[in-house]
């Protein structure tokens, strides 16, 4: 009891503290805009937000909350609040062509930085990179929360386990006729860091030894593994055993565990395994997801990052099929999105976005990916705008999209405590729209303001210094 009545006290003088502390000059309250929170809550009419010490201090209807003497207040009548977008899939160093690993090794965060930089500027505030060079993406993260550089919030996991790196016969094999094995290596090394191709020989305890290892050297925010092969789609990578034990020594860190997968059976033993997120989960080349998955990923809520593309791009990819396969594989992944959306799945916007430098369009490896491809899903100027554009034609709910690009990310990645809502405690990460996205997702395009951690972001100088951005 004595206890109980100390704990009180302290409670009520946490309150007092935090209602007496002086505003600093971060302090704001926007005043007067349509508050959409992300809990799927009805928009607030003529709400309230208080913005201090880079959190949401309190979020409600004009005249349930108080902005205390002090604090600056911007008038944003007419406007639309949402919770800083998110994307559950990007690689800001996407454009890992043999040309551009070369010309920028030794700061291949200069272009990570400069592509978290053209995400903030398009308000998406934090993204989750499941695919680089590990040590150059911790510098960027690192940079970026500690203030030192300003750039969307940065989540990673370095190399998918099992895959090699950017000039190896995963991605590109030709690489290997023209640049001697030591370069070769040395340049794979920044992907693989230990958990490269190597792994798929071995037994699953040593895999589980590899990635135990990796955990705990990398400074990494979850992990993603192929349960897929990545050139040969149709080929499984790892035995379920060995799926078994990478999402158990991840969870044994306290962090999630996804899967990279390309085909029916290699999802089902992901699923098996108990990945936390599926990406790009209706990806299964020409055959749709069987009936018995679905339910699956329906009845356990499973987060299906879904790789969903606009009406203009699908009918290009039926006329376009620039590699074997292609247009089968693309009707296919929009039947899977149907299904996914009209069985309620929990659906995760993810984009596989990143910068594309000026000659990749004409180069003989991204090329055939990028030329004239109209809305092209993977630009990461547009990806997230496409993506709620996408799922608006397929009829996802305005809400259920907007609960898609935010908090069933934030959830799904166990960060849901700090970010994906607008809720007292969060840290603020907001975005001020001049127009309803609820009404229209093209509105989701018509930015007034972005606020990261609080900060109100100057746009106009995203990014600051250009690398392969035009
Ligand atoms: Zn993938």
């Amino acid at each position: 009891m004595t206890r109980y009545i100390a704990m009180v006290a302290l409670i009520v003088a946490g309150l007092v503290m935090i209602a007496a502390t002086p505003a600093t000059e971060n302090d704001f309250a926007l005043v007067g805009a349509t508050v959409i929170d992300g809990t799927g809550a009805k928009p607030i009419k003529n709400g309230v937000i208080l913005i201090r010490d880079g959190r949401i201090a309190a979020v409600g209807a004009s005249g349930s909350v108080v902005v205390p003497a002090g604090i600056r207040t911007v008038d944003s009548a007419g406007k639309y609040v949402i919770p800083g977008l998110m994307d559950a899939n990007v690689h800001l160093f996407l454009d890992a062509e043999p040309e551009n690993v070369l010309k920028y090794e030794g700061h291949y965060e200069d272009l990570i930085i400069e592509a978290a930089q053209i995400a903030l500027k398009n308000g998406v505030t934090t993204v989750f990179d499941t695919w680089g060079p590990r040590a150059a993406l911790v510098n960027a993260r690192n940079q970026i929360n500690s203030g030192a550089a300003v750039g969307s919030r940065i989540y990673l996991a370095g190399n998918i386990i099992g895959f090699t790196g950017p000039l190896s016969s995963d991605f590109f094999p030709d690489a290997q006729k023209v640049f001697s094995e030591n370069v070769v290596n040395r340049i794979d090394k920044y992907w693989e860091q230990g958990v490269g191709g190597e792994l798929l020989w071995m037994t699953p305890d040593e895999v589980r030894a590899k990635v135990r290892a990796y955990i705990e050297n990398g400074n990494l925010d979850f992990i993603k593994y192929g349960s897929s092969g990545h050139v040969n789609e149709q080929f499984i990578a790892f035995s379920l055993e060995t799926q078994r034990a990478i999402v158990e020594e991840a969870h044994r860190a306290g962090i999630t565990a996804q899967a990279h997968s390309t085909s029916v059976e290699s999802l089902k033993m992901e699923i098996e395994a108990g990945v936390d997120i599926m990406q790009h989960c209706d990806v299964t080349g020409p055959e749709p997801i069987p009936a018995a998955t679905l339910k699956v990923i329906i009845d356990r809520k499973l987060p299906c990052s879904a790789m969903v593309v606009t009406n203009k791009q699908l009918d290009w990819t039926k006329s376009h099929n620039f590699r074997p396969g292609y247009s089968d594989e693309s009707k296919t992944r929009d039947l899977n999105d149907r299904n996914l959306i009209k069985m309620g799945a929990t659906l995760l916007l993810t984009t596989d976005a990143g910068l594309f430098g000026p000659d990749s369009a004409s180069s003989p490896l991204l090329g055939p990916y990028l030329k004239d491809v109209p809305d092209l899903p993977t630009r990461l100027q547009d990806a997230d705008y496409l993506w709620l554009q996408a799922v608006s034609e397929r009829g996802l709910s305005p809400m259920d999209a907007l609960q898609a690009a935010t908090r069933n990310i934030a959830v799904a990645y166990g960060k849901a405590k700090e970010i994906g809502t607008l809720e007292p405690g969060k840290r603020a990460d907001l975005v001020v729209l001049n127009a309803d996205p609820l009404e229209d997702p093209r509105n989701y395009r018509n930015i007034q303001l972005v606020v990261k951690d609080g900060i109100a972001i100057d746009r106009d100088k995203l990014p600051i210094k250009r690398y392969l951005s035009e």
